[in-house]
């Protein structure tokens, strides 16, 4: 606000001692930069997000084939959404969706604006309906800290509004929708390479366990599963460092971030047995 204050009359000053600007076109001008300007400062909507992140989603399903076992779905759906349900974000533009890959590999993907993609190679590590909680909520967190959408390059953001800025929608050229859509598949690129390759940082990777271990805290669920299926995750690394383990820091260094910040709460055991015996038959039979 303060930065707006000063460029006004600085812009303004410029813009008057041009001798064939008048100032009615000066003020015009100023205000329709401040316009364009605040535009490109503003964060990413709820429902660009939605859209980002359910073509991110759709290029994915092309390396990984959808595993079509719709008990299964819909029981990895159920899980999820309980965990979102107790998260800052209960509900996202286009709602959570969990769905399930086809492929052995151990991994998980969280898709801008709440799709989240599991692998049954990483379901299958899971030991009880917490530990598949605790996996989830990870992912979750991931959407809830928008780590996806803030690995989009900057400057992609930035020329996009720009565009859509200065312009209504019924003014755009031809050029204009070509840069739009190379910025959008730009986007999706940058998002993808992170998801697949790059992996987030390793305190983007920190702070989704320490907010997982709140939302299965909240949920019912015992936070301690997360500690228990990372130690699992540990051993199959040490045999098989690919996928999840590519993007994600060494499960030993993130039992260490979070062993003492494990929120305590009352278990109750006949609970946990129930949803012990619900994940053993959709999971394991
Ligand atoms: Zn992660």
């Amino acid at each position: 606000m303060i930065r707006k204050f000063i460029f006004i009359p600085i812009l303004l000053i410029c813009l008057l001692s041009c001798k064939n600007v008048d100032i009615d076109k000066a003020v015009d001008l100023t205000f329709t930069t401040i316009q364009a300007t605040e535009k490109a400062a503003r964060p990413i909507s709820d429902e660009e997000e939605y859209y980002v992140g359910r073509a991110v989603a759709a290029r994915l399903l092309q390396y990984y084939p959808l595993y079509e076992n719709s008990a299964l779905t819909r029981y990895i759906n159920l899980v999820g959404t309980t965990i979102a349900l107790h998260s800052e974000k209960p509900f996202t533009f286009g709602g959570y969706h969990f769905a399930v890959l086809n492929s052995n590999e151990v991994n998980a993907f969280a898709c801008p604006g709440g799709i989240i993609l599991i692998t049954k190679g990483m379901i299958q590590l899971a030991q009880n309906e917490d530990e598949l909680a605790a996996i989830l909520a990870h992912e979750i967190a991931h959407i809830n800290h928008r780590d996806g959408i803030n690995s989009i390059k900057q400057a992609r953001w930035t020329e996009a509004l720009t565009i859509i800025g200065t312009k209504a929608a019924r003014q755009f050229g031809s050029e204009d929708l070509t840069k739009l859509v190379n910025i959008f598949e730009g986007s999706v690129d940058d998002i993808v390479k992170t998801l697949v390759v790059n992996g987030y940082s390793r305190s983007q990777e920190y702070a989704a366990d320490e907010t997982a271990l709140s939302y299965l805290a909240k949920a019912g669920y015992n936070p301690y599963s997360l500690i228990n299926v990372l130690e699992r995750m540990g051993k199959y690394a040490n045999v098989n460092n690919k996928g999840f383990f590519k993007t994600h820091p060494d499960p030993n260094d993130r039992i260490e971030n979070i062993k003492d910040k494990i929120p305590s709460v009352n278990l109750d055991q006949t609970l946990f047995n129930k949803r012990l015996q619900r994940f053993n038959s959709f999971v394991k039979s």
